[in-house]
């Protein structure tokens, strides 16, 4: 289980990025909670005036790369941004009802993925799997 209180934001200077006011302020801003936000909710919650929304899109491609960032494709087909606390290879659940997004650390598909290579005759060399669900609270009111 995560701890309730999310951990710093990663080092830019570490993995190699100049650090500007504007990549901390994305980063910032997704770490706001654990909904899924749509670039130009980020863009919102920005300061005023400092980047366009293509320049907010190449940072979190940036930050997609770097494992800080997962993209999420929601039902409605618009892309959101959520960040990525795991560094193991890990999973999504979303809540179908309040949008929240929470990891789940492992991979269950292990035996899966080899029967998806035998049928297919593929290599699989990554998969990207998103789960939906009711978180407990939405579970909870639904009762
Ligand atoms: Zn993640
Ligand atoms: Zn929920
Ligand atoms: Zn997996």
């Amino acid at each position: 289980m995560r701890p309730s209180d999310p951990p710093p934001l990663p080092s830019l200077r570490a993995a190699g990025m100049r650090h500007t006011p504007q990549r901390q302020h994305i980063l910032e801003v997704l770490q706001q909670g654990d909904h899924p936000f749509t670039v130009e909710e980020i863009w919102e919650r920005m300061p005023k005036g400092r980047s366009g929304i293509p320049t907010i899109y190449r940072n979190l491609e940036r930050f997609i790369a770097e494992g800080w960032v997962e993209s999420v494709l929601g039902e409605d087909q618009v892309m959101r941004f959520v960040r990525c606390h795991s560094r193991h290879h890990h999973h999504h659940i979303q809540c179908e009802r309040c949008g929240k997004v929470v990891e789940v650390d492992g991979c269950a598909l292990g035996s899966g993925l080899e029967s998806m290579e035998r049928q297919s005759g593929f290599k699989i060399t990554r998969h990207k799997l998103m789960l939906f669900g009711l978180c407990p609270i939405c579970a909870e009111k639904e009762r």
